[in-house]
């Protein structure tokens, strides 16, 4: 604590990322990265930029990322607005549709920096409590509040709501805004992309972290009612216009024009993520049904925080929250079928030692 910090800066609770440790090479399966490297074409598109326009500023419109992902998603380029990764995309929704004071909605189980922006931008918010099985409850959303922000899949649960459900909870809150956060969508979710020309509320939210293998550029964006998309370009050009830079820009756009690439990666993802999921059900886990690129899963042979500590002795990393509900869980990201035959091995042999250990 410094009494040079603001009020603000004494109150908040920064975000604590996962581990990113230097001190051993790990199976690292804690933060969701891709496995698989970028396509190609975005490892030549970046060096191919790597020259000396780097000396000028990159375009402060983003116009052919943009375009690239307007034409994906067969949307207007008014309807996009990219960022410097999707947590800053979500932070300037924070700032573009909600007052200080204002009471807003997320699951009590998600992402956690929905709390951080909340405290620091000075937004209250209700905890809605998800069901026994970490599913969302559409109804708890129809009461009064001034936004809601839903992960979906959800993190770190891995749990789907049907776009049926979004569209329930969108029609009950036509003059507040919806922020649907779809970084992992495209490991088994369809996209509430094609409800954005119905419902002027809704504000889609995706990355290329997870399922485009660019965590490491740091690009971002949402889709939604061109007023939406002012506001947060309002937001934008009154922090930083340039938020992303020359590499990331063309790296973003080669990625989404690589469609082979993206559905070829995110295919092996999902296959690896199913027979892993049997596998550890084999080893006594209970393994909710995920739709992203991680398992959450609960070992009941060993404790989960023990066995999150062994698995990091090993050279294995997975991801343990201790936190009220989930601290019976794992969240294990899905790495290369190689990575994950190593996980279950290692999983098997802890699991023998602590039982003969014990007895
Ligand atoms: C990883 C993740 C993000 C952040 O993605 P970046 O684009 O890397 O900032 C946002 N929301 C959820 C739910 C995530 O898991």
């Amino acid at each position: 604590m410094s009494k040079y910090w603001s009020d603000v800066v004494k109150k908040i609770q920064p975000y604590v990322p996962g581990e990113q440790p230097k001190d051993q090479k790990y199976i690292k399966l804690n933060t969701n990265e891709n496995p698989y490297p970028p396509s190609p074409l975005v490892i030549e598109a970046i060096k191919k930029a790597a020259d000396e326009a780097l000396r000028l500023y990159p375009d402060p419109l983003c116009t052919s990322l943009v375009s690239s992902i307007a034409d994906y998603y067969h949307v207007s380029k008014k309807q996009v607005f990219v960022g410097n990764g999707s947590d800053e995309v979500l932070a300037f929704g924070f700032l573009a549709y909600y007052n200080q004071g204002d009471r807003i909605l997320y699951p009590d189980i998600t992402y956690s920096f929905y709390p951080v922006y909340s405290n620091m931008f000075q937004v209250d918010y209700d905890l809605v409590a998800l069901g026994s099985g970490f599913e969302l409850g559409v109804e708890d959303y129809l009461k009064k509040n001034d936004g809601i922000i839903i992960a979906n899949p959800n993190a770190p649960t891995g749990k789907l709501l049907s776009l049926e459900g979004i569209k329930t909870i969108l029609e009950a809150n036509m003059d507040q805004v919806v922020i649907i956060d779809e970084a992992y969508i495209d490991f088994g979710g369809e996209s509430a992309v094609g409800l954005v020309n119905s419902y002027s509320n809704l504000l889609v939210v995706q990355t290329m972290s997870k399922s485009r293998s660019l965590a490491g550029m740091r690009i971002g964006f949402a889709i939604g009612h061109e007023d939406l998309i002012d506001g947060l370009n309002r937001v934008k050009n009154s922090i930083n216009s340039y938020t992303l830079d020359r590499l990331a820009l063309v790296a973003g756009a080669a990625a989404m024009k690589d469609q082979d690439y993206f559905q070829e990666t995110c295919s092996k993802v999902i296959e690896t993520r199913e027979w892993v999921s049997k596998r550890l059900e084999g080893l006594g886990f209970e393994v909710p049904r995920s739709s992203a690129n991680f398992i959450f899963a609960a070992p009941s042979r060993i404790d989960a925080e023990e066995l999150f500590i062994k698995l990091k002795e090993q050279g294995i990393l997975v991801r343990y929250f201790n936190q009220p509900k989930i601290s019976g869980y794992l969240r294990i990201s899905i790495g290369t079928d190689q990575e994950m035959t190593a996980l279950c091995e290692a999983v098997a042999g802890i699991q023998e030692s602590v039982v003969t250990g014990g007895q």
